[in-house]
């Protein structure tokens, strides 16, 4: 059967306009990071669970590659297009099921965004946690699949702490329900968990039971404090977290980022501090914050500020576009590493190390209290400054891994990140892996290549 025939049998299943070919396609194919999308064979609109199902049985059917999507703001390229593959797009899966305020769940389908989420749950003073600095158009299905991480899941913890409940299409178009609405569950596998962060290798998400937490009240404080230096910022961040009080946020900038910020947007961040804590105390009174103020100094801070306005917070949110601004993805290469928090001092002196060495800059910003940093590396368009930028990125990862890292903590390994897999994983833990997707993939037909790296059997 030509392409065209199978498309044709793949429209018949479907309800009017939930399937789209050709130019119809494009705003389905790309994603926010660099790579470069393929031409998919379609795209459909998923609406239904059932659409979803009656896409995967096609695709199994077939031997078809399929790509799932939530809103495009990955920047590993795990939602871009594939040439011949099946695009699926979640984000008209737009239904806020129901709310139950007293269990302190929310049921949604996965194009439901972000915020969209976090401003219902505040009409009942409760608060859907995992909040990226996307979290404006980023889907839920796509946080769930990715695990995504956030400027407060310092307190809160990350999607998958947030993740009860999951209804999943598998690769032969079965629907799957894992968990319970209740607290507890410890029947069988978690294999809620197991979903959360597979990156569109192992079904396709369709809707998402998640926990709601009371949102917090008292007063707050936003503070920022310069130092001279990453290595005497990450120490600070190190002791504040072996301290009993955990701010809501702690996240850092360095100076070029801080400067990137600046140039786009004018925020009153301090231009000459090698690095700047930026963080959210909720509850305290005057004396925490002034309790802030001595660790910060004791550790070197230069200068300490404290506001009752978010506008340090919205600054921080502006690093990813105000980098993409100066041609992050093209003369830019990201990386995702995390570590414990008491090891970032030397994750990022090894960072400060390396980009002097090679006299390249690299602008970092940090999710800190998590240990996460974002390391845009600079290079130029020229293929081996690209790849010896590409090395760096590489040694970055087997640093946070010898400090007990990993070599990705929010972003996800997409299309792009595979070759760090290598250091991620150790033999055994390939061979789970490959068995695991094999056991529910066998035909290798969901993201071939992406995430795990193991190819479609086609
Ligand atoms: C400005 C900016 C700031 C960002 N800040 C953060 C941050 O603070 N923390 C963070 O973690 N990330 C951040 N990101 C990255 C991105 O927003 C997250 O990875 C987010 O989780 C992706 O959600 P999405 O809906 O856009 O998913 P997409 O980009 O559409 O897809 C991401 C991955 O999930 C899969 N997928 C999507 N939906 C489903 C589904 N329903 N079922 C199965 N698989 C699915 C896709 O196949 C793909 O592999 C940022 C990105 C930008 C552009």
């Amino acid at each position: 059967m030509t392409m065209s025939a199978l498309v044709a049998e793949l429209r018949e299943t479907l309800p009017t306009g939930h399937l789209l070919v050709d130019g119809d396609m494009s705003p389905f194919t790309t994603d926010s990071s660099p790579g470069v999308a393929g031409t998919p064979c379609a795209v459909v609109v998923a609406i239904t669970t059932a659409d979803v199902s009656a896409a995967l049985a096609w695709a199994s059917r077939h031997d078809i590659a399929v790509v799932a999507r939530g809103a495009g703001t990955g920047v590993s390229g795990g939602a871009l297009a594939a040439d011949g593959a099946l695009t699926i797009s979640l984000a008209r899966m737009t239904d806020v099921v129901e709310i139950h305020p007293e269990d302190r769940f929310a049921v949604v389908q996965p194009g439901v965004t972000v915020d969209e989420l976090d401003r219902l749950a505040g009409s009942h003073e409760l608060m859907y946690a995992p909040d990226p600095a996307s979290s404006a158009t980023a889907s839920i299905g796509g946080t769930i699949a990715t695990n995504a991480g956030g400027l407060r899941c310092l307190s809160h913890g990350v999607t998958a702490d947030a993740v009860s409940a999951l209804t999943v299409v598998l690769a032969d178009g079965r629907v799957l329900h894992t968990g319970t609405r209740s607290r507890k569950n410890v029947a069988g596998y978690d294999l809620t968990r197991l979903f959360v962060g597979s990156e569109g290798t192992l079904g396709v998400i369709t809707e998402a039971t998640v926990r709601l937490v009371p949102r917090p009240r008292g007063n707050q404080v936003t503070f920022s404090a310069s130092f001279p230096d990453l290595t005497s910022a990450a120490r600070a961040v190190s002791e504040v977290m072996r301290g009993a009080q955990t701010p809501e946020i702690l996240e850092l900038i360095d100076r070029t980022t801080a400067n990137l910020i600046e140039d786009f947007s004018p925020s009153g961040l301090n231009r000459d501090a090698a690095g700047t804590l930026i963080g959210l105390l909720i509850g305290g009174d005057a004396s925490t914050t002034e309790l802030m103020r001595d660790l910060m100094e004791h550790h070197g801070a230069i200068s300490f500020a404290a506001a009752d306005d978010d506008h340090l917070l919205d600054a921080r949110k502006k690093a990813f576009p105000a980098l993409e601004a100066n041609g992050m993805g093209v003369g830019w290469v990201a990386s995702d590493s995390a570590v414990p928090p008491s090891r970032l001092p030397e994750l990022l002196a090894f960072v400060e190390q390396e980009s002097a060495r090679e006299k390249r800059t690299v602008a970092v910003v940090a999710h800190a209290g998590d240990g996460n940093i974002h390391a845009a590396i600079s290079a130029s368009s020229d293929v081996d400054d690209m790849s010896r930028a590409h090395d760096l990125a590489q040694r970055i990862a087997q640093k946070a891994v010898e400090l007990g890292g990993t070599v990705t903590g929010e972003h996800g390994i997409g299309s792009l990140k595979t070759d760090l897999l290598d250091i991620a994983f150790d033999e055994v833990a390939r061979n789970v892996h490959h068995a695991v997707k094999a056991a529910l993939d066998p035909k290798g037909i969901l993201a071939p290549g992406r995430a795990i790296g193991v190819a479609g059997t086609r």
